[in-house]
């Protein structure tokens, strides 16, 4: 392909994506096809001579799109959002034409590695000054990190990469699934007259499950008083800080070592942008990152920040948490379902109250459905059914589109099991 040619398909390509974009409604959110379904529609070896553009592109139809969860469909409510938006498209198009290698970028997962592994550093690092005698193996085999049971899996697979132990510290209902200040502080005691070091603690603001948000304003103090590095993983709600009426959410951030949220969840720049701050550079650098070579992420940020501007932004994170309100109060008008847990942001936590199995069974009925797309999570052993304003897109009408399905299914299904 020339340049000439690449005018053409470019212009071609953007009209496909705004078809695709403006028809998705349309299309069933989530695909019905087994793995390896694509088994039958790709030959099995690379073509031996090239094949034409034209070709490539009629087999989006036939061979991709069939396979595709449509995450950017406003009826899409599982996981958290992924953010979508036609200025991070145009300047990821861009990226790439630059091409160039950043260096600092990663996603949440990553950052909370990073960081265990700079804080991992630092309190061998003191001990060694307090000690030289000690022999490093025996100072990390000691060290012992710790996280919510809320905390995303990235957290407890970060332990496991830097290979130290990682404690999950239990959270309560009755607590809004958050960390408490005493919980840390009696496991921190016990695990030091255990011989233990405790040395990282990552908190969550805006679990994945529930939304929840750790008490940082008590938790900060105790950690920066033990010389425990406070990672904070925002990944979701770290976008809605944008708003003013948000901020103290973050309440305690100055507490913090380090900061991550992603912007490619909930700040309308497409798959992967992720930010994280850091207190003392110096405690990170040589562990910036894992890969060397990063693409030029910050172009989209700046395209969305200037294209939308501050208020379009808020506008959009506050649109979605009236969604969320709303679907909130439909679910409250319902005597047969009960809310989960709060409503902060764009995520709605809910059951039928009953029992997991009726709970279960109607979220299979909704996938199967495949009109709505959701995905649940478990609170204090009860199958819940999470709710989160995902699409760009999703107005009022999809919401209540969506409740009047989910009340039908669960009419059928509390018809047919005992509950
Ligand atoms: N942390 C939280 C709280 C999340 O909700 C998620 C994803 O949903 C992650 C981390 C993982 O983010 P990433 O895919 O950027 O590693």
């Amino acid at each position: 392909m020339d340049a000439t040619e690449f005018r053409r398909r470019g212009k071609e390509m953007v009209d496909l994506i705004a078809d695709y974009l403006e028809n998705i409604e349309q299309r069933t959110v989530y695909p019905d096809v087994e793995p390896g379904y694509l088994r039958s529609l790709i030959p099995e070896e690379a073509p031996e001579e090239p094949d034409t553009y034209e070709d490539v592109v009629k087999d989006i139809e036939r061979v991709i799109m069939p396979g595709v969860t449509h995450w950017h469909s406003p009826y899409f409510y599982a996981y958290f959002p992924t953010a979508n938006s036609f200025p991070a498209m145009l300047a990821d198009m861009l990226s790439g034409a630059i091409g160039c290698i950043g260096f600092s970028w990663g996603t949440a997962s990553e950052a909370t590695l990073v960081a265990l592994l700079a804080a991992r550093c630092r309190a061998v690092r003191m001990i060694l000054a307090s000690d030289p005698q000690r022999p490093e193996t025996g100072i990390t085999s000691k060290l012992v990190a710790y996280s919510s049971d809320q905390a995303h899996c990235s957290v407890e697979r970060a332990g496991m990469i830097a290979g130290v132990r990682m404690k999950k510290i239990p959270t309560e209902q009755s607590d809004k699934y958050a960390v408490q200040g005493e919980t840390l502080r009696r496991m921190i005691q016990e695990d030091k007259a255990a011989g233990l070091i405790p040395f990282y603690f990552c908190a969550t603001l805006g679990t994945t499950p529930s939304c929840a948000f750790d008490h940082i304003t008590e938790l900060g103090p105790i950690c920066n008083a033990e010389k425990i590095w406070m990672h904070i993983d925002a990944a979701y709600a770290g976008s809605s800080f944008i708003c003013p009426e948000f901020r103290p959410l973050l309440n305690g951030i100055e507490f913090a070592d380090s900061f991550n949220f992603n912007a490619h969840k909930w700040l309308l720049v497409n798959f992967d942008c992720s930010t994280m701050w850091v207190k003392k550079r110096s405690d990170l650098i040589g562990h910036w990152q894992i890969p060397l070579g990063r693409r030029f992420r910050s172009l989209k940020m700046w395209f969305v920040f200037r294209m939308y501007g501050l208020k379009g932004l808020q506008d959009y994170i506050r649109k979605h948490v009236e969604l969320a309100k709303e679907f909130e109060s439909l679910v409250r008008a319902d005597q047969r379902f009960e809310i989960s847990a709060d409503v902060v942001l764009g995520l709605v936590c809910f059951r039928l109250k009953g029992s997991n199995e009726v709970n279960e069974t109607l979220l299979k009925r909704i996938n199967n459905g495949r009109k709505i797309h959701l995905v649940p999570c478990l609170l204090s052993g009860q199958f819940v059914l999470r709710f989160a304003l995902c699409a760009r897109t999703t107005e009022s009408r999809h919401i209540r589109e969506a409740w009047q399905l989910i009340t039908q299914l669960a009419e059928e299904v509390m018809q047919e099991l005992p509950h």
